[in-house]
């Protein structure tokens, strides 16, 4: 496979193409092809950009009707009929029926963009600065936003300051003797703590970039409880963890909490489109008009595909049982892999996105390595790159599903059976999310 001009032409700074060395041309559903014809069954899914799958045939219809009917493309936030269909949609079938009241603000098309414009108005609105952000948090890399990122690979990226952000041991840190809620409860009730009164807590509730670190809904409701007795906003970055992932459109239904501000962008658009939201409580809608711009704040196609997206998988019933149905087949293939080999694997996660944690990380770079070789593509996250992060699409049948999963088990049967080279853990880490 020739890579030359992308070696020649672009920024070091490229990773992924590092970590899957091929070209890639075309993709439907489960699976994506390179140029050479060879396919690979995707467990990565653009780290849950992709969760419809590729090219979903449900949503591409009305992305093409659109586009040929000369619809409008851009529109800076003027009111057009595709932005319209998508708040009425949202409104009515994600909102409504579970009971929650949001505002929409539309910010540029990148997770970041939304994390910032989630970390600006909490501060407006609580005329405070400081934010609670947690161990191993992932929210993008735009200054604000890196400011609530733990990775010091990140970090160290910024060349500048990253203010007025916190962080704060995520359930099971310590291990599970230590709650770490109480902790943050006596930090904040103690006027000498160094802890200044924060204006939000920010929290994934799975962490997908810091290990498939899932925190409990009792866990959730206690630091919503937190939050709530003492004017603390809550913001649940559902980024990556949200539409659907979990298991239910957002990630924090399960746990029944409410937050007060919510970030979606990955796959809300339903096929890859850059679209970004920011929900807030409406009291906290405290923006004048203008205030937070951005030239891309509603690509009018990827309204398109998100009202195709939302009616043909969260109008109609069945979605969530059958994203159940997948995701307990490989929770039980996972959990089957770490009781044969409890000393190499454990395994966690909600939904479909599931870790195989291992406990050297050369290991778990060399089965997504090996995997890649046999046709599968599955990344690693965590603070050493030891969790293998398992992300099928939630749509399709049992039968690719099951073939990745049998792939990802002969590649560690494979990798654990041959002889073990004192492997020195990589100084480059290639991966980025
Ligand atoms: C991917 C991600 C982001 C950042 O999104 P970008 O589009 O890469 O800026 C923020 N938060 C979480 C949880 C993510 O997974």
């Amino acid at each position: 496979m020739d890579l030359s001009v992308f070696s020649e032409m672009e920024s070091e700074v490229r990773s992924y193409v590092r970590t899957f060395p091929t070209v890639f041309s075309t993709a439907r559903g489960e699976l994506i092809r390179d140029v050479e014809g060879r396919e690979y069954i995707d467990f990565f899914c653009g780290a849950g950009t992709l969760n419809y799958g590729h090219n979903n045939p449900a949503i591409k219809p009305k992305i093409i009707e659109y586009l040929m009917g000369d619809n409008i493309q851009h529109a800076l936030d003027m009111a057009t009929s595709a932005k319209q269909e998508f708040l009425e949609v949202f409104r009515d079938v994600i909102l409504a029926p579970r009971g929650l009241r949001y505002k929409l603000q539309f910010t540029g098309p990148t997770g970041a963009n939304a994390v910032e414009a989630a970390l600006k108005v909490a501060r407006q609105v609580t005329g405070r600065r400081t934010v609670v952000a947690f161990t191993h948090a992932f929210h993008g890399v735009s200054l604000g936003a890196l400011a609530a990122t733990s990775s010091s690979w990140f970090r160290g990226g910024a060349g500048t300051a990253l203010p007025d952000v916190v962080f704060h041991p995520f359930e099971d840190y310590f291990g599970p003797g230590v709650d770490t809620i109480d902790m943050l409860r006596t930090l904040l009730d103690d006027a000498s703590s160094g802890l200044d009164h924060p204006a939000a807590v920010i929290v994934e509730t799975v962490q997908g970039e810091g290990g498939v670190n899932v925190a409990s809904a009792e866990w959730l409701k206690r630091l919503q409880q937190v939050c709530r007795e003492r004017g603390i906003l809550l913001i649940v970055d559902d980024i990556q963890i949200g539409i659907g992932r979990s298991g239910r459109f957002f990630s924090f239904e399960e746990s029944g909490i409410e937050p007060d501000i919510v970030t979606l962008s990955k796959s809300l658009s339903g096929y890859g489109f850059p679209m970004s939201l920011v929900l807030l409580r409406p009291e906290l809608d405290v923006w004048k008009p203008g205030m937070h711009s951005g030239t891309f704040r509603g690509n009018s196609v990827a309204f398109v595909g998100a009202v195709a997206a939302i009616r043909e998988y969260w109008e109609k019933p069945g979605f969530e049982e059958h994203i159940d149905h997948r995701a307990t087949l490989v929770a039980d293939r996972l959990a089957k892999m770490s009781g044969e080999r409890p000393d190499e694997f454990s395994s966690r996660g909600r939904g479909l996105l599931q870790g195989l944690a291992c406990t050297d990380p050369a290991i778990a770079k060399a089965i997504s390595r090996e995997s890649f070789a046999r046709g599968v593509i599955v990344e690693l996250s965590g603070a050493q790159d030891e969790v293998l992060k398992l992300m099928p699409t939630l749509t399709g049948e049992d039968e690719l599903l099951v073939k990745g999963l049998d792939v990802i088990e002969e590649a560690a049967h494979a990798v654990l059976s041959a002889p073990r080279a004192a492997t020195p853990p990589s100084a480059e880490r290639a991966t980025t999310p």
